[in-house]
């Protein structure tokens, strides 16, 4: 076994959304453990924006503070287009944190993982990793997993957060991962060798045929974060080797003087093939749950991947807690099912949005200037758009807000249609 100590729970993966969710329920007072596969507790990667339906959520925990003292709190977001760099549409950050009352903030990958590392350690979580599980399986009395060197482990639940290539997904459906076709390059460097003009008031999306980019600060301002993401010309043609940096300089060279200066900082040793999954309503087999990437990876759209991942935890721990009886037994079976009588669809919709979302920005000819168009008459204060997702996160299908009806491309005059003038 892999340790004398049993557990309530046995959650499979230390990322955002297996760290979280081990926060979530070790507070409720539960034993968890958690398995990784890596050698070491960490993220990959550089920044990630967190919206207000997951800020509220790091408040309830009593951990925003210390994010925002990691972070950076921007006063707006400003979506521009990536050819001629006019603007077409920006969220009031300060407005918007009225409105929700809680604020939009980005902040390193890393750090957002180490606060919920430093917070699993406080509240006992047994942490361990050099842990890949490579099976699972229900028993009378809980679940049971087996690593790949063949010991076993076992509780009451098994909560898989295994990501985007998750083992446990395999219990429930055979699926695979979808390709968009899209790769993500990343940056984040000290300010100082940005070599242009940014302001890290803002957070900044260029959106453009093809590709976007996005750019905002980190760590109190000190660093600048950027993302340059764009379609594989040889992913499109079937090859193998695809997202290449040739291929990266070739999406961005018809873009604009901002969009360009941005290219050169990008790292080009690593690069990242954006995948989803197409969305499954089953996320719970007998004692073994899916959270996070495991039941809803999304391509980035939205940026809400991580968000969904830490809501699920939110979710399944508040529901543990209204279902534990005077002795400290808890209904798991309906833990579970209010769990997945919620979840799943509000994913669902975040998934089929952010696909919808990422075409919409990367169009290109008369549909872009259509786009276009109606983006700048959007009035900037309505926030219709957003309160499916950035209001407090839904216990139950009944508290779930109705989603917003989208406009239709075609609904634009021909006549609202001229380029912009360059900004
Ligand atoms: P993962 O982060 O994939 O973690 C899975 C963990 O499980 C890993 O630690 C892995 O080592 C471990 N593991 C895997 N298999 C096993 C195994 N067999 N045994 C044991 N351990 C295992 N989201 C946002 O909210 N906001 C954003 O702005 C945003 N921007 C993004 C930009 C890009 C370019 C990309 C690619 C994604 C972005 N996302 C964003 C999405 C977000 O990164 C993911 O949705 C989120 O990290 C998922 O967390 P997770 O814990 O579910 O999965």
């Amino acid at each position: 076994p892999i340790s004398a100590n049993p557990v309530d729970v046995l959650i499979v993966g230390g990322g955002i959304g297996g760290l979280s969710a081990a926060y979530a329920l070790a507070r409720e007072g539960l034993r968890v453990r958690v398995l990784e596969r890596a050698r070491e507790f960490g993220e990959v990667g550089a920044g990630l924006q967190i919206a207000p339906n997951c800020t509220r959520i790091l408040h309830d925990y009593g951990l925003l503070d210390e994010a925002k003292s990691l972070g950076v709190v921007p006063q707006s977001m400003v979506m521009r287009d990536a050819v001629d760099g006019s603007e077409l549409t920006r969220l009031d950050l300060v407005d918007l944190e009225r409105e929700y009352g809680f604020p939009y903030m980005v902040i390193h990958r890393s750090d957002l993982h180490g606060i919920f590392l430093r917070a699993c350690r406080r509240a006992g979580v047994d942490l361990i990793t050099d842990a890949p599980v490579s099976g699972y399986e229900n028993t009378p009395s809980g679940a049971r997993v087996t690593l790949e060197d063949g010991r076993t482990d076992e509780a009451t639940i098994v909560i898989a957060a295994d990501g985007l290539h998750s083992v446990a997904r395999g219990l429930i459906v055979k699926d695979e991962p979808v390709s968009s076709s899209y790769v993500a390059y990343r940056a984040a460097v000290p300010v100082g060798q940005a070599g242009r003009e940014v302001d890290l008031s803002e957070v900044s999306v260029h959106i453009g045929p093809h590709c976007h980019f996005v750019h905002y600060g980190l760590r109190g301002g000190q660093m600048l974060n950027q993302v340059a993401v764009f379609e594989s010309p040889k992913a499109l043609a079937g090859e193998e080797d695809w997202g290449t940096p040739d291929e990266l300089d070739a999406a961005f060279a018809e873009t604009c003087e901002d969009v360009q200066a941005g290219i050169p900082l990008m790292w080009r040793d690593r690069w990242w093939r954006m995948f989803d999954r197409d969305p499954i309503m089953t996320w719970v087999q007998g004692n073994i749950a899916l959270l996070g990437d495991a039941a809803h990876p999304p391509l980035q759209y939205m940026a809400q991947g991580a968000i969904m991942a830490i809501e699920d935890g939110w979710v399944l721990a508040k529901h543990v807690a209204t279902r534990r009886a005077a002795d400290g037994a808890i209904d798991w079976p309906g833990a579970l099912a209010a769990y997945e009588t919620v979840r799943p669809e509000h994913c669902r919709r975040v998934l089929t949005t952010a696909r919808a979302w990422g075409e919409l920005w990367h169009l290109d000819g008369i549909a872009r200037l259509q786009r276009n168009a109606l983006l700048r008459a959007r009035d900037i204060y309505d926030y219709s758009f957003t309160d499916w997702i950035y209001g407090p996160t839904a216990l139950t299908p009944e508290e779930e807000p109705p989603m917003f009806t989208p406009i239709a491309l075609d609904s634009v005059p021909a006549a609202d249609l001229a380029e912009a003038s360059v900004g």
